[in-house]
């Protein structure tokens, strides 16, 4: 078993891709929180006309915590799979932690190692592969673009 192996639960560079592969393809089929919010306090509606992408982002927060989130949209796997892991991973989280999950996606998303290689990601590091086609990160980008529009340090 070399390096990569062991950092992997043993699978190797082909497998591991497969995965991600089943992990963007899971979201894209059965996408988590895309659905309708009760007592919505943030909304926004962003497309990628790149390629056709659009999602809308509904957030609940209360006291600086995001207590609710969900999407709803269209688009291809990349956009949607992403939106759905994103929202999986927002809710209950700090708005502070949100925007620091957004910073260390985008930059991984932008061939950061470091960041591509941070735990905090998760199940998220499935689009890591997208950072090589730069017209895809786009795609992977428009639901956390959503996100800092919404509660962004700009907004
Ligand atoms: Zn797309």
């Amino acid at each position: 078993m070399n390096d990569s192996q062991a950092a992997h639960g043993g699978l190797d560079d082909a497998e591991l891709s497969q995965l991600y592969q089943e992990v963007i393809l899971d979201h894209y089929r059965s996408p988590r929180n895309k659905r309708e919010l009760e007592e919505t306090t943030h909304t926004v509606t962003m497309n990628n006309p790149l390629c056709g992408d659009v999602i809308d982002l509904l957030l609940q927060v209360k006291g600086g915590r995001i207590a609710d989130v969900s999407f709803q949209g269209k688009g291809c796997s990349i956009s949607q799979a992403s939106a759905s892991m994103m929202t999986e991973r927002l809710k209950g989280q700090s708005v502070d932690e949100a925007l620091a999950l957004s910073g260390t996606f985008t930059r991984m998303l932008h061939g950061d190692p470091e960041a591509a290689g941070s735990t905090e990601l998760g199940d998220l590091r499935a689009l890591a592969g997208v950072a090589k086609f730069p017209v895809r990160v786009k795609c992977a980008l428009l639901a956390w673009n959503c996100l800092q529009e919404l509660v962004g340090p700009e907004a």
